[in-house]
């Protein structure tokens, strides 16, 4: 499967914040998992030395925008240009050229066949998500923990032959202490991990405990943040 991190809104409290990236770095360094990082370029700008510790980390980078408006209310000129002064800024600034990855924000559009055959015909690559767990709700560590489990068993066991792409973002509190809870349950089990520059099938993994999923994570949640 493929953990994937949109990292947006450098205006909003909390977003802009160093240590969100930084602390999702560390958990991902310690549970050994490569990532996929949506950047919005005005993102980066703001924040141009966290930008680079996501590339220097060896996680794969990728665009979100540069303006993370809805790409829908764009001309075509202007989903083009968006799109390269992202490309550009993201690439300066990490040393990584982002293309062809990109997802637009909100996912709004991704349904628009006309913007779908536009970031086609640039080259791009839309990727969307299978699993979205709703860290951003401001729910409890395990409840998005336990959500991202079941969402990634129900993908990859009813459609065979496909990555299960989970999203997450960069700033909710909750999403490194969940993000831990889960890899460590999907390493233990095996589970291989992809970025986006890699995708390719999965095979299904059993969870034979899953009705007691949120209790497990439960369980897990409260021993990490002990340790952590
Ligand atoms: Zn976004």
């Amino acid at each position: 499967m493929a953990v994937t991190f949109d990292v947006e809104d450098p205006d909003l409290p909390w977003h802009n914040a160093p240590s969100s990236v930084t602390t999702i770095l560390d958990v991902l360094g310690r549970v050994g998992v490569r990532a996929t990082f949506f950047l919005q370029g005005r993102w980066v700008d703001a924040n141009p030395d966290i930008a680079r510790a996501v590339a220097d980390a060896g996680h794969a980078v990728a665009s979100h925008s540069y303006s993370h408006v809805d790409f829908r209310q764009l001309s075509s000129e202007g989903v083009a240009a968006d799109l390269s002064r992202a490309r550009e800024r993201i690439a300066n600034v990490t040393g990584v050229d982002p293309f062809p990855y990109f997802r637009l924000p909100y996912g709004a559009g991704s349904d628009d066949l006309g913007l779908r055959r536009q970031l086609r015909r640039l080259g791009y690559r839309h990727i969307g998500w299978d699993v979205d767990p709703k860290d951003y709700e401001g729910g409890q560590a395990e409840t998005v923990a336990a959500a991202a489990l079941e969402g990634i068993d129900t993908c990859v066991s009813g459609d065979e032959g496909r990555d299960a792409v989970v999203l997450l973002h960069s700033w909710p509190q909750v999403t490194p202490l969940a993000l831990e809870a889960f890899c460590e349950v999907l390493v233990g089990r095996g589970a291989r991990f992809v970025a986006v520059d890699d995708l390719r099938s999965t095979p299904a993994l059993a969870f034979p405990e899953r009705t007691n999923l949120l209790h497990a994570m439960s369980g897990r949640v409260r021993s990490l943040a002990r340790s952590g």
